[in-house]
């Protein structure tokens, strides 16, 4: 790999694509929507939100061109995301066509679970192993604090659904400082008869109001130190590849543990991902404002040809980590994660 040459291509393997750091680009993740059915503190204000018109979001042909253009590069890993994606009507649909799509080998979804379950037996038969399933609380009226929606139950029933149905289940829980810390031990001690990954967030700014607190209290070292006061085994495993969490385990329990530094931001050097948001933003860091319209270059007549070349280029100039693609931003961070794709 060199950044003159960007793209490897080596004999019967598939084409690998690297950034002006050379680092991979494998990965795409995909917000399909920016409705949600629930409104979580960390995420959404609680009203005045302005949803895009329809005619602004990437219809799903448009979506599958995109994957299929990407796929081409060397994209082979897909995640839907959202918004909450199945609140965009004929979902299923989509993904079984996007799961047929020549190099995506891997079909993954990130859902807060109101309305996933009733979709399992259609997902497993997709070919989705990894599911994300966004859970702060244990408490059910904790949850209704945090996500101003009275929901819990049916979350809480998703993620033993999900569980039973075989899918490689993640927690996502974002860490609010006055909100949701005693519920650190609580999901921590699910994995001791779950095997499931339960992975703590740090907060970030992505809110659509901008920062909760001048500074950011629980950040992955306190997070960490609270679960060892209580877990002294926690025990460092090995991370996957391109992995954004730290990962471990408490000796002979069946799940494991993560914490993702989202604002301290240490994963960047062997980021691997970009983002398409609902509108057709490509964002090659989560923390740039969005790099392009692909919507607007699409609607415009670009050939394919046309936008491999563009993909090519964009990934040349991409910054070497958050804190370089926030300093390139021309507005502080405000936005909602729903309108990102998170
Ligand atoms: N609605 C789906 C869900 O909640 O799983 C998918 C979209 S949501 C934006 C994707 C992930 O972003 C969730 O796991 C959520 O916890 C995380 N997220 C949203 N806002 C965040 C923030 N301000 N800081 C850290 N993580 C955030
Ligand atoms: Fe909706 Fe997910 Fe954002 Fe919560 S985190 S408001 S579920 S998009």
């Amino acid at each position: 790999m060199t950044t003159n040459n960007p793209i490897s291509l080596q004999p019967n393997a598939r084409p690998v694509l690297y950034d002006n750091h050379g680092r991979p680009i494998t990965y795409l993740r995909l917000a399909v929507t920016d409705r949600c059915n629930l409104r979580c503190f960390y995420c959404m204000p609680e009203e005045g939100i302005q949803y895009l018109h329809k005619s602004k979001l990437l219809t799903y042909e448009e979506m599958l061109r995109i994957v299929g253009v990407l796929a081409e590069l060397g994209v082979h890993k897909v995640r839907i995301t959202g918004g909450e994606p199945f609140v965009r009507h004929n979902l299923i649909d989509f993904m079984y066509q996007l799961a047929a799509i020549d190099g995506i080998d891997e079909l993954n979804i990130t859902t807060n679970g109101v309305l996933t379950g009733q979709y399992l037996r259609q997902m497993k038969e997709i070919g989705i192993k990894s599911v994300n399933l966004s859970l702060d609380t244990l408490d059910a009226k904790r949850f209704f604090e945090i996500t101003r929606r009275n929901e819990f139950e049916k979350v809480y029933q998703t993620l033993f659904d999900l569980l039973d149905a075989g899918f490689d289940v993640k927690i996502n829980a974002v860490v609010m400082d006055g909100k949701n810390t005693d519920d650190i031990l609580p999901l921590v001690a699910l994995t001791q008869h779950y095997p499931v990954s339960v992975r703590f967030i740090e907060e970030m700014p992505f809110n659509g109001e901008g920062a909760h607190y001048p500074i950011l209290r629980w950040n992955l070292h306190k997070i960490l130190d609270t679960i060892k006061v209580a877990y002294p085994a926690l025990t460092k495993i090995k991370d996957a590849p391109y992995s954004t969490s730290y990962n471990y385990q408490i000796p002979d329990f069946k799940g494991n543990i993560g914490v993702i530094a989202a604002f301290s931001r240490t994963f960047c050097g062997t980021c691997n991902r970009i983002r398409m948001t609902a509108q057709g933003e490509l964002k090659t860091c989560l923390y740039d404002e969005g790099v392009l319209s692909i919507r607007d270059l699409i609607r415009s007549g670009i050939s394919d040809g046309e936008l491999k070349t563009v993909f090519v280029k964009t990934f040349q100039h991409r910054a070497k980590d958050g804190f370089e693609a926030e300093k390139r931003r021309t507005s502080l961070v405000t936005e909602s994660m729903t309108t990102i794709g998170g």
